[in-house]
């Protein structure tokens, strides 16, 4: 059963706090290790959420844990018990750890299709239990903007899946963490942000997905059977093979230089071919941090396209692994596989 944290005046809005672990919750071990405690940690220390005028409800998605450890049957659990509460809640928060919370986001992204709700992933770099801790903003702004809402009509403000991090609100797919020694931890990938957290919270709406026609549909399959394979001068056939060789693998994301570029030695292209023959799907996606993959644009990508590797676009690493996870457990035929990895599904990339 849900914790309750009853509001004092007559809650306008009812959000749900799943609480996975991460530093927000986390506190030192006698070793001087930090290391997830329970989310009764964080209530003791946030009295404030008594004064949000929303009904607060929490959740554990299991035992507290640092994000390092999150896994699929993890993100599934997460899906499942927000379709569970989907009809009781506004708005849905998730308490995680930064260190693989975009990858949760993105994956959530797209198990959650049609999603007419916010859901907002948020933490911290500094444990709550600390006098500078960011938890305690953090976790208030982003029952705020769970609960937030178009000042005309009281239609959902946001209905998507985004990280609310130190001041921005960003779309879950287009997410990456890029700083952990500082506050402002997440950077919006090649979109601009979903909404900030100033005096006021501003939102972004023509960059926010619209309200879906259709009801929610929550997927409940992930296809684990995928690697990332990231370029380096210097890699070697047997290196490639190790990867690419593994007797069901069925996709790979290939980090590539600048615009999607790759070697053009025999031996690289044999074993993407190779790979390829076997109904591996590759996913061209670039190592920098801004701009897009563009098959075709150097020689060192022209040849791609021929062996069947498909361009990602200016998707992120965390969104890339986690479409072809969700992409794959669907289980199509290799046409619509191929189809929907180059469809923008969830505005995880930007299609010119
Ligand atoms: N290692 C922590 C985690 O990801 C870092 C954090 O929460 O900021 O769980």
């Amino acid at each position: 059963m849900p914790l309750f944290t009853p509001a004092d005046t007559s809650p306008e809005k009812a959000i749900l706090v799943i609480y996975t672990g991460g530093t927000a919750g986390m506190a030192y071990n006698k070793s001087g290790e930090l290391v997830p405690m329970k989310f009764e940690q964080i209530r003791k220390k946030m009295p404030e959420l008594r004064q949000l005028n929303m009904q607060v409800d929490v959740l554990n998605l299991g035992p507290p844990i640092d994000s390092s450890n999150i896994t699929v049957a993890d993100w599934l659990a997460l899906a499942a018990l927000i379709r569970d509460n989907y009809a009781r809640y506004d708005g849905f928060v998730v308490l995680h750890g930064t260190d693989t919370m975009a990858y949760s986001a993105a994956a959530l992204s797209f198990l959650l299709e049609n999603l007419g709700k916010t859901v907002v992933f948020t933490g911290a770099q500094v444990p709550v239990g600390r006098i500078r801790t960011d938890a305690r903003r953090n976790l208030v702004t982003a029952l705020e903007m769970a609960a937030a809402c178009h000042p005309a009509g009281g239609a959902v403000r946001v209905p998507e899946v985004c990280v609310f991090f130190n001041e921005l609100l960003i779309r879950g797919n287009r997410a990456k963490k890029v700083e952990s020694q500082q506050y402002d931890a997440f950077r919006s990938e090649n979109y601009p942000p979903l909404g900030r957290a100033g005096i006021e919270l501003e939102f972004n709406d023509r960059q926010i997905r619209p309200l879906p026609a259709a009801p929610l549909c929550v997927h409940t399959h992930l296809d684990d059977r995928v690697t990332i394979l990231r370029l380096f001068p210097g890699l070697t056939e047997r290196m490639v093979r190790a990867q690419l060789e593994v007797d069901d693998l069925r996709g790979a994301v290939l980090e590539t230089y600048g615009s999607g570029n790759a070697p053009t030695a025999p031996w690289f292209l044999n074993c993407l071919r190779d790979a390829a023959d076997r109904g591996v799907c590759l996913l061209n996606v670039s190592q920098c941090e801004e701009g897009r993959v563009l098959q075709g644009r150097y020689e060192t990508s022209a040849h791609l396209s021929g062996l069947g590797i498909l361009g990602g676009d200016d998707i992120t690493v965390e969104a890339a692994i986690t479409k072809l996870m969700f992409v794959l457990g669907l289980n199509q035929a290799p046409e619509v596989t191929r189809r929907l990895l180059t469809q923008d599904l969830r505005g995880e990339i930007t299609l010119i």
